[in-house]
């Protein structure tokens, strides 16, 4: 079924239409990829699905709930952005088990799911480490195994990879495509680079102006005849 789902949703500040009205369904496991120019309303659609940017009207459901009304501490959503967004004073351990910690999850069950995470982003060598410490691609290895510790709903990412070159680039798209498979989750994934979405995605949307002009296959998109 449908994890996530637009109805009629639309954003506009003062008279600007950032996002016009839309409706969209994501399925549950689904690599769902968002690419468009900058200014087209990737970033809004992603906030409003999260919950941090209220939409103006319509109604948005994640996993049968509308978001505007889940309490921010209840909301079962990872994100991912590019700039990390790390706790510079923690350790790459103490970061993955913060949303844990912030849930008041047992000791045991932190110390389990920490070092199953630390497996998957292979970073168990570097557990003690400060994100200053780390190269960029091992810093977005560590956001993603915050975002996914508490086996989230959904995973929202905003260009996470925006900050590497090219070649850590390619190396991390099929990483967190692994990443998705092992844990099944469903992802909501904004990028400007069409190869990158290609790549990852199982469906692409594009936008441009606030409007979702297309939604199909990576196929469907660029293997027409
Ligand atoms: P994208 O992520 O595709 O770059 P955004 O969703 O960030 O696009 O922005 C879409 C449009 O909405 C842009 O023209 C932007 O200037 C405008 N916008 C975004 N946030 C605000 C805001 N808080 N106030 C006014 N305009 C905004
Ligand atoms: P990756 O390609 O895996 O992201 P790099 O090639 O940048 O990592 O780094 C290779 C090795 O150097 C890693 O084992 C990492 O632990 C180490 N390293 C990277 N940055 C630093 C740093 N600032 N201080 C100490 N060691 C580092």
């Amino acid at each position: 079924g449908a994890v996530v789902e637009f109805e009629d949703v639309a954003k506009t500040y003062g008279d600007f239409e950032a996002l016009r009205p839309t409706t969209l369904r994501i399925e549950a496991g689904e690599f769902f990829a968002i690419i468009g120019p900058s200014g087209s309303g990737k970033s809004t659609l992603l906030g409003i699905t999260a919950g941090f940017v209220p939409p103006s009207a319509g109604a948005i459901r994640v996993a049968g709930a509308d978001v505007v009304a889940i309490p921010p501490y209840r909301r079962n959503f990872g994100m991912v952005f590019q700039n990390y967004a790390l706790f510079p004073h923690m350790s790459v351990a103490e970061n993955i088990a913060f949303p844990l910690r912030m849930r008041g999850c047992p000791r045991a069950e932190i110390a389990a799911r920490v070092s199953r995470m630390l497996a998957m982003v292979r970073l168990e060598a570097l557990s003690e480490r400060r994100p200053s410490q780390l190269s960029g691609g091992q810093q977005q290895r560590v956001a993603l195994a915050r975002a996914a510790v508490y086996d989230p709903l959904l995973l929202l990412m905003d260009e996470p990879l925006g900050a590497l070159d090219k070649n850590l680039r390619e190396e991390m798209q099929e990483e967190i495509k692994k990443f998705q498979s092992a844990l099944g989750v469903t992802v909501i994934y904004v990028t400007h680079d069409q190869h990158e979405a290609a790549f990852m995605a199982d469906r692409i949307a594009i936008m441009r102006g606030g409007r979702l002009e297309q939604v199909a296959s990576p196929r469907g998109l660029y293997e027409r005849p």
